[in-house]
């Protein structure tokens, strides 16, 4: 039987580590916020924003939702993300995507000042990221399976590691901060058109699937000894109204060395990355 990785032991670690950096900034009388920019009321983001604010007044940092008409022209909304980025209060910015399609999404992104971009939303975020420049915030999902491996203590320098999908959000970043000088792991990205993807994948030490596709990392994909994350949220086609990953965790627990579950995995992690990007970005924009 495998080790279960729970993302809700990582997240409980990192909120206690925030909570206590947070009550010593505000005994100087500054309160870290995270600006939360939505347009409409899709349910996935009200989902994720209700979330997002729990997360923050548990470990007492303010959330202030900044919320637009589906209809919002592009000259208003722009206006209206510089004014919440103008905002000496905001630390952090959170801006749900995709936005309605009149809107030009990539040039709103940049209005976003990259001090403020805890979710890496810029391409001056991503470009930091690849080149390791620390100032710069991954997505928050990948910084979470680097907080996943972090807690439990797996070894990752010299592993080798499948990443499975090369997504702007998940796969490419998490690939940069596996390769990078703090992780050295030997990271194979794979997509849609890698060749024996079950064989390249039981190749890894480490496999992490991020791919969209429910329960398609199968007992094929996976040997004993490895370490298997599951990023993926779909719904479960077996059990409708429910989510499961991209790892069938059936046909894969039984084997491999330690798990992360769906839900209770990644995602329960990334909301306290959130805050914990919020809290840095805080701490550098008031010279702490
Ligand atoms: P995405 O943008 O759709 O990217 C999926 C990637 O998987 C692509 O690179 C695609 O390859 C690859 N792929 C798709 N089908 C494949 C196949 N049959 N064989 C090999 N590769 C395949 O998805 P994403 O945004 O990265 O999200 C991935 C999963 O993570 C989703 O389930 C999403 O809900 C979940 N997610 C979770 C969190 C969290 O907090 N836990 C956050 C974000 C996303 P190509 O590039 O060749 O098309």
């Amino acid at each position: 039987m495998a080790e279960v990785l729970k993302g809700k032991d990582v997240a409980a670690a990192i909120k206690e580590s925030l909570t206590a950096q947070i009550s010593e900034i505000k005994a100087k009388g500054i309160v870290p916020k995270l600006g939360i920019i939505r347009v409409g009321a899709r349910p996935d983001d009200l989902y994720y924003e209700g979330g997002a604010k729990k997360t923050c007044a548990s470990i007492g940092m303010d959330a202030e939702v900044f919320e637009y008409p589906e209809d919002i022209d592009q000259e208003s909304f722009e206006k209206a993300v510089q004014e919440v980025n103008d905002r000496k209060d905001v630390h952090g910015i959170l801006m749900f995507s995709p936005l309605p399609k009149h809107l030009n999404e990539s040039k709103i992104r940049q209005l976003i000042s990259p001090d403020k971009d805890v979710d890496s939303l810029t391409l001056g975020s991503a470009a930091k990221v690849f080149v390791g420049d620390k100032t710069g915030f991954p997505p928050c999902t990948p910084q979470a399976v680097m907080e996943i491996l972090h807690h439990y203590k797996i070894p990752i320098e010299g592993r080798r590691v499948a990443v499975l999908g090369r997504s702007l959000v998940v796969g490419k970043p998490l690939a940069m901060l596996l390769l990078g000088k703090d992780a050295n792991a030997t990271v194979t990205v794979c997509h849609s058109k890698t060749k024996d993807l079950p064989g390249v994948c039981r190749d890894a030490d480490i496999l992490i699937a991020a791919v969209g596709r429910a329960k398609m990392v199968k007992a094929d994909f996976v040997k004993p000894g490895q370490v298997v994350i599951d990023v993926g949220i779909n719904e479960d086609p077996d059990n409708p109204g429910k989510y499961c990953g991209d790892v069938d965790y059936g046909e894969v627990e039984p084997i491999v060395d330690k798990i992360t579950p769906v839900p209770g995995g990644v995602g329960s992690v990334t909301t306290a990355v959130l805050c914990k990007h919020t809290l840095m970005a805080c701490k550098r924009q008031n010279g702490l």
